[in-house]
């Protein structure tokens, strides 16, 4: 039987890989809802295509014209308002919004889902405590779609958790590997988003380019799997072929290699425990792969440091690195802030902000819209 799917960011890179998943074999999904958040023009494109049986979008201003369209369109499709659609059941939720406001309908749609397909990596960095919490009280499993732990699950197959010595996470190094400080003063937007190995959304491309993505996953690895950050490595993999590895207590090193196509960890994610027969993602050798594992160099690249410091400090450290990282990268993107400002700017947060207590999800919420409030300011007034 066609199982359920509601897909949250729709309309972004890890949405649209995902309806390419289910073009794949339409008949193995029965698309529940589809999620945008700004790209109406897109959405109503979906919608022609899948006909879902419901759509809904974040921004309001564009809540009156999807209706219109619906109307218009004339097919079954009915719309939902954004926060109401958190409460429609569908087997499978794929939470890919970027960013921190992906965390509301991540955390809400999980007692409505049997699995939560996560992609949306900055909801476990602020809240995985909370998140486990909901999904051992609902029943609910989580399969990563990061590609990294997506690689992890599929290698954590071939032995027990009590079993595991490390994760070894790969990072591609992004479009500055080997460059130094005195390089990176004065790189531009454009050559920041040419990442050298995966077509992704603006933000994570940024986030990969200062390794704060690396830094992120390493959080979420640890909320995913329970392994202590001492046992969580980082190895630079510049072909980007090993997705990441699992060391087992008896040396034995296994990993998940493939395509860099976010198809393939979307898949898995979706038919998960099953494998599909897909043919188009057949892994080309070529005649002379070579695959290399290097250190990262967290001198130049101070955000990841600044992510094991946060991930092994309080809640508080950790909404304060995303949010202000957030903020950081938008304002990098708008070409207001230098790229090496990124990494000082967090710190400078992690410096000036104080930590309230935070015992529940609505304390996650309330802190991050405060930090988020105090980092646009700062910004402003042009101080980083
Ligand atoms: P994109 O920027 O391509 O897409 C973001 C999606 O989020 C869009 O559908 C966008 O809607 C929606 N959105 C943005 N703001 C809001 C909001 N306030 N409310 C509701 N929806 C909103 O991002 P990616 O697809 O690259 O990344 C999505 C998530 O997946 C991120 O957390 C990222 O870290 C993670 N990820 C991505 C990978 C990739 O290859 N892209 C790989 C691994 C993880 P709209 O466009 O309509 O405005």
């Amino acid at each position: 039987m066609a199982k359920t799917l509601k897909i949250y960011g729709s309309t972004g890179s890890i949405g649209k890989s995902c309806l390419n998943v289910l073009r794949l074999k339409r008949e193995d999904f029965s698309l529940k809802l589809i999620a945008a958040g700004n790209n109406l023009d897109l959405l109503k494109t979906q919608i022609k295509e899948f006909r879902p049986e419901y759509a809904t979008i974040y921004n309001d201003k564009k809540v009156e014209e999807l209706k219109f369209f619906l109307d218009e369109f004339g097919g079954n499709t009915r719309f939902v308002p954004f926060e109401k659609s958190f409460e429609i059941y569908s087997d499978i939720t794929l939470s890919a919004i970027v960013g921190s406001a992906g965390l509301i309908p991540t955390f809400k749609s999980i007692p409505h889902t049997k699995r939560l397909a996560l992609a949306n990596k900055e909801s476990m960095v602020l809240a995985g405590e909370f998140i486990n919490r909901e999904c051992k009280k609902h029943g609910t499993e989580i399969i990563p779609v990061d590609s990294e732990h997506n690689a992890i699950h599929q290698s954590m197959r071939a032995g027990k958790i009590e079993e595991v010595k490390s994760l070894i996470l790969t990072a591609s190094g992004g479009p500055f590997l080997g460059k130094g400080i005195e390089e990176l003063k004065t790189v531009s937007v454009e050559e920041t988003l040419n990442h050298p190995t995966w077509d992704m959304g603006s933000k994570i491309t940024v986030d990969s380019a200062t390794l704060m993505n690396k830094g992120l996953e390493v959080i979420e690895a640890h909320f995913l799997f329970g392994i202590d950050y001492e046992n969580i490595k980082v190895k630079i993999h510049p072909q980007s072929v090993v997705h990441s590895m699992v060391e087992f207590v008896d040396g034995s090193i296994i990993c998940q290699m493939g395509k860099t196509d976010m198809m393939l960890p979307i898949q898995y994610a979706l038919y998960f425990p099953d494998r599909i027969n897909t043919p188009e993602f057949s892994f080309d050798f070529g005649d002379f792969l070579k695959l290399e594992f290097l250190e990262p160099d967290r001198e130049t690249f101070k955000s990841l440091d600044l992510a094991y410091r946060c991930g092994k400090g309080s809640v508080g450290d950790r909404i304060i690195l995303n949010c202000a990282n957030e903020i950081a990268v938008n304002s990098f993107l708008e070409e207001n802030m230098p790229f090496l400002k990124i990494p000082e700017f967090i710190e400078r947060m992690l410096d000036k902000i104080d930590r309230p207590k935070i015992s529940s999800i609505e304390d996650v919420i309330g802190f991050n819209e405060k930090v988020r409030k105090i980092c646009i300011e700062e910004v402003k007034g042009g101080n980083f």
